[in-house]
């Protein structure tokens, strides 16, 4: 019986709670529960990485893990760096190895999670071109807002925010457009709904009541509130880190770590505070420099890791867990900030942070980071409902600001179909 509601909420919110401390995440589910009313986030879009290509990805990991095994064989000696990344996977390993084998006796959620793709009957017909493979989008030329962004004429590029009015009375309904700067610009949904945006001839989808700053990290300080009670209570960040992925390279431009230093995190805090989510790579020198300088001087002390463990559509890991340069999971970092030239104690009141978290979910396009947000509401200082903002974003949320130099990347028409 408790699995069935646990089911029953999960058709409706998107999580599930497998017990305490692990829980099933799917972001499409998410997102169409939350943040969409007009349109909703095509199941098959999404997860198109993960099942259309599944075959393709089988032969690809068995070669590259073949290849890789073969290069394992040697007898090979880890440097302290690889010694101290190795301790930390050995610590967490336990708990992702029981988090797995917990998804693994859900039954029913297993059953849920095959068919998760084809979830929603005609969710393959996509806004803008009908039934069609995620290959055949990314093929398709899509708008780089890096580009774009970047050139002397950014200033003058419009987006046009496409609402419409109902007339109750007649039943008709009128269109109504509010044309604003793209770029270093605040451009806000102020309606509830999710509506319809248009830049150069390519279409857009906003969530109600979303908003967002499209800018080089040179304009960043640009969102810092004039008053730090308009500041934020959640700052989510997924920055560019470096690595060495050829493929990371062509999608999006990367930056040294010392660029992160520069962001204004004790700024954007609230007066009450902020907890900061940063997502992190596995490597050792990333995770030594969050630790003693990044954190340190945003003023943020690391008190919890959650884990994301990445699953195929059958549940298994979507690489072997030990796997050393490929680890099916990645970290978010939380800690409290408490605004420049602040002291304020948190009050006793919030909720401690809980260790020991994994979100398990199929993970959607490269580096796309599942939305977590609601799963962090409950720990947040301040009034509600909380102010948010997710630093280096590719997607809008209700509720949120976005910023970053393609906040609308995942926003496109084609991945979304009619409710
Ligand atoms: N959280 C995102 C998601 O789930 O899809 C992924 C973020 S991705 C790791 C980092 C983002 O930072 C990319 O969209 C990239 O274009 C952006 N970025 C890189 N350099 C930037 C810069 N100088 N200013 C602003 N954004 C930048």
């Amino acid at each position: 019986y408790e699995k069935s509601k646990e089911m029953i909420n999960f058709l409706e919110s998107g999580v599930y709670r497998i017990d305490s401390n692990f829980t099933f995440m799917d972001p499409v589910r998410v997102l169409n529960s939350s943040d969409y009313t007009q349109f909703r986030v095509s199941h098959s879009v999404y997860y198109n990485r993960f099942f259309e290509c599944e075959d393709k990805e089988k032969s690809r990991v068995s070669t590259s893990s073949r290849k890789r095994k073969r290069k394992e064989r040697k007898p090979y000696t880890l440097n302290e760096r690889e010694r101290s990344a190795d301790q930390r996977h050995q610590e967490a390993k336990p708990l992702l190895l029981k988090a797995h084998e917990v998804l693994l006796g859900a039954k029913d959620l297993l059953h849920c999670i095959s068919n998760l793709k084809c979830d929603g009957g005609n969710d393959d017909t996509s806004c803008s071109n009908g039934s069609r493979e995620l290959s055949s989008i990314e093929d398709e030329k899509k708008q780089s807002f890096v580009e774009l962004g970047s050139v002397w004429q950014a200033p003058l590029y419009d987006i046009s925010i496409n609402y419409r009015v109902d007339n109750k009375t007649t039943g008709s309904s009128l269109g109504l457009s509010r044309v604003v700067p793209a770029f270093n610009n605040l451009v806000i949904n102020e309606s509830c709904d999710d509506v319809e945006a248009e830049i150069l001839n390519k279409r857009y989808v906003l969530p109600g009541d979303s908003c967002f700053y499209m800018s080089d990290l040179k304009q960043i300080h640009d969102l810092i509130p004039a008053d730090t009670d308009n500041g934020f209570n959640l700052i989510v960040i997924d920055p560019p880190w470096e690595n060495g992925s050829a493929r990371q390279k062509s999608l999006y431009p990367t930056l040294p770590n010392r660029y992160f230093l520069s962001l204004p995190i004790k700024q954007l805090t609230h007066t009450k505070g902020a907890l900061v989510a940063l997502w992190v790579t596995n490597k050792e020198k990333l995770r030594t420099f969050v630790e003693k300088e990044l954190f340190p001087l945003w003023g943020v002390s690391c008190l919890a890791i959650f884990y994301w463990l990445k699953v195929k559509a059958d549940g298994s890991l979507i690489n072997e867990l030990d796997l050393f340069h490929h680890r099916p999971y990645e970290c978010l970092l939380l800690g409290y900030c408490h605004g420049e030239g602040m002291n304020t104690e948190l009050p006793a009141t919030l909720n401690p942070l809980k260790e020991n978290q994994v979100i398990i979910s199929i993970p959607g396009e490269y580096s796309r980071k599942p939305p977590v947000g609601k799963l962090l509401m409950d720990y947040l200082p301040g009034p509600k409902p909380a102010r948010c903002i997710e630093l280096f974003a590719r997607e809008l949320f209700s509720g949120w600001t976005s910023w970053g130099n393609e906040p609308l990347h995942f926003q496109e028409l084609s991945y979304f179909v009619n409710k």
